[in-house]
């Protein structure tokens, strides 16, 4: 069952029909699914059941106030990387017992803030930070809970961007560093160390990436176990891809059974941090073609979408399915569609076939829900976006569209 689907040629979002949408909010526009991001949660955590586990969303890939209410709702905990993710998540409703922080470069006034709110347990990715958590702990008579981040040195086989578990990365303590850091752990005042981390990357398209590196953990903690540091909490981070064009990542019930598998006889509370596979899918951001241009050697459709709004083609060279809002029957033609942006590097796709489109008509770009809005940006100027949630017939403005005033309110 889609949620983003066309009836008698026209492209809807559950029951909303998105040239209706476009025309009262505009455009570029932002449209998510409330049906598909309960779907997708639903068949993410419900893959675990046969393990004790906690699914905690990660909130940077689509971290929409009225996105994480949804999910806080289904009973979601959240995996979080910033002060600012915090923020949002505690106003989203989110128990702090649901809360784990992960990132490299986690800010003293941030620690503060997830140990007055009580997180369960920060993923520590230094022994500087390790140090740094303890001092803020103890200048706050509070005990820290934390896993350490492990890189595992698997190769996720994804883009070199979003590979983290490598030992070229900067994120995670490699095995040999985390072993001391462990011991250190246990001797500082303020600390419990509570559990193991990794993330090895993101948009994997298959399982065994997962259980290398899952592999690698446990034997780790059999490291730790004579050395009589036990741990309860096992987080095995997120990364599970998506369908963007014809890739076939696991199902997340097989991704479940095959965890659920290696996992048999461990008394461990598993934690996953899936971000793009709850989201990803879940969002269209719906652009208008404002001219068409042709060069001797190209066709462009210069669209009310940039960089700014979506950089992960130009990011990442990444691909994006694209189709008109209203079906039309013209011939295909191969076009690069490119936004308003001044970089060449601005681009939604290119060398991509699609049936002739004109000046004014609207195309919808899939696969937008995740790393979308979140990496959004005011270059050049631009207004960001406005984000709406369709769900059934109803339509929440999740974030009204930005003003000029909006641009300039911080400034003097
Ligand atoms: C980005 C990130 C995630 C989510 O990754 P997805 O590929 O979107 O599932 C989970 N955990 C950490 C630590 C991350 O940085």
């Amino acid at each position: 069952m889609h949620h983003f689907e066309f009836k008698n040629n026209k492209l809807f979002a559950e029951n909303v029909n998105i040239s209706e949408l476009a025309k009262e909010y505009g455009t570029p526009l932002y449209v998510y699914s409330a049906a598909t991001f309960r779907r997708h949660f639903e068949a993410f955590d419900s893959a675990f059941n046969g393990l004790n586990h906690l699914t905690c969303y990660s909130v940077k890939a689509n971290s929409n106030l009225s996105v994480l209410k949804l999910l806080a709702e289904m009973g979601a905990g959240m995996d979080i990387v910033s002060g600012g993710e915090l923020y949002r998540a505690l106003k989203a409703g989110v128990p702090a017992n649901r809360i784990v922080y992960s990132g490299v470069g986690k800010k003293a006034y941030e620690i503060a803030e997830a140990l007055k709110a009580d997180i369960l347990m920060f993923n520590v990715e230094s022994v500087a930070e390790l140090h740094r958590i303890n001092e803020v702990a103890t200048s706050m008579n509070k005990t820290a809970r934390v896993s350490f981040r492990i890189n595992p040195d698997v190769d996720p086989q994804t883009h070199p961007y979003i590979s983290t578990g490598m030992k070229k990365n900067k994120f995670g303590l490699d095995m040999d560093t985390a072993l001391t850091a462990y011991k250190t752990a246990k001797e500082l005042s303020n600390i419990e160390p509570i559990g193991m981390d990794c993330h090895i990357g993101s948009q994997l398209t298959s399982i065994d990436p997962f259980l290398e590196a899952l592999s690698k953990l446990l034997a780790f903690k059999e490291k730790l176990s004579s050395m009589n540091i036990e741990i309860e909490h096992l987080d095995l981070g997120g990364g599970l891809g998506i369908t963007y064009d014809d890739e076939q990542p696991p199902h997340p019930k097989e991704f479940g059974e095959a965890l659920t598998k290696a996992l048999e006889g461990q008394k461990l509370k598993v934690i996953l941090e899936p971000g793009r596979v709850i989201a990803g899918n879940a969002g269209i951001l719906v652009t208008e073609v404002i001219y068409t241009k042709s060069t001797p050697t190209k066709n462009f459709l210069i669209v009310d979408a940039g960089m700014n709004d979506l950089i992960r083609p130009s990011l990442y060279q990444s691909f994006h399915n694209i189709s008109e809002v209203v079906k039309n029957e013209r011939p295909k033609v191969e076009v690069d569609v490119v936004g308003p942006i001044c970089e060449s590097g601005d681009f939604i796709a290119r060398d991509r076939e699609l049936p002739e489109v004109k000046q004014g008509e609207l195309l919808a770009v899939y696969s937008a829900g995740a790393y979308g809005f979140t990496m959004s940006s005011n270059y050049n100027s631009r207004l960001r976006a406005a984000e709406v949630i369709v769900d059934g017939d109803d339509i929440i403005v999740a974030r009204r569209r930005e003003t000029y005033e909006d641009l300039l309110n911080l400034e003097s």
